[in-house]
């Protein structure tokens, strides 16, 4: 285990205050499925006992690649269904490795006419960034590990663990 069920909740109220301090009025949060749909619903909960309401919507990205290592390729699985034109967007996603899928995310966002795009990720690998991106708020920087549980699986699973947790391989 790496973070229990307390300290994720600790940090995600804290991380809504922040944005709650930083970004005021219309808000559109553009969730990212489906890793982050756990964290997504605390986080919008925790905003809005931090005085912020945000419109939430999704988003479904899948990079593809073999087991647990994500790939060059971003690819467009399911749409929003709100226009974003004009206004302020917070990405939410569970954790940002190469940084390709956020950056993806983002020009996306800014090409269909989003006034402003903020990042929030719970999860930031630093180690492994290979485009240049830096997430606005972030809830934990961790090793290049592979972690599961709070939304993240592992081919389909562990997403409903209420801890995030690294995956240890078991021997023979
Ligand atoms: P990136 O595009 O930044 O390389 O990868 C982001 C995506 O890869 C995440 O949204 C997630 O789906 C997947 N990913 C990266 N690292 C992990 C990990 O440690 N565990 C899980 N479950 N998914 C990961
Ligand atoms: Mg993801």
């Amino acid at each position: 285990m790496l973070f229990d069920a307390a300290e994720i909740a600790r940090r995600v109220d804290a991380l809504a205050g922040e944005i709650a301090r930083d970004i005021r009025g219309d808000l559109l949060a553009v969730v990212i499925l489906k890793g982050s749909f756990v964290f997504a619903a605390d986080l919008i909960r925790a905003l809005e006992r931090a005085g912020l309401s945000p419109q939430v919507d999704f988003i479904t990205l899948a990079s593809y690649g073999a087991g647990s290592e994500s790939a060059g390729r971003v690819s467009l699985v399911r749409d929003l269904s709100e226009d974003v034109r004009g206004r302020t967007v917070l990405i939410v996603d569970d954790i940002v490795d190469t940084g390709r899928t956020l950056k993806f995310a983002r020009e996306e966002l800014l090409g269909r006419g989003a006034a402003a795009v903020r990042t929030c990720l719970l999860l930031d690998k630093r180690a492994k960034r290979n485009v240049a991106i830096e997430p606005d708020y972030v809830g934990f920087a961790i090793e290049d590990r592979f972690v599961v549980g709070y939304g993240l699986d592992l081919a389909h699973r562990y997403r409903g663990l209420p801890y995030i947790g690294v995956v240890v391989p078991t021997t023979p």
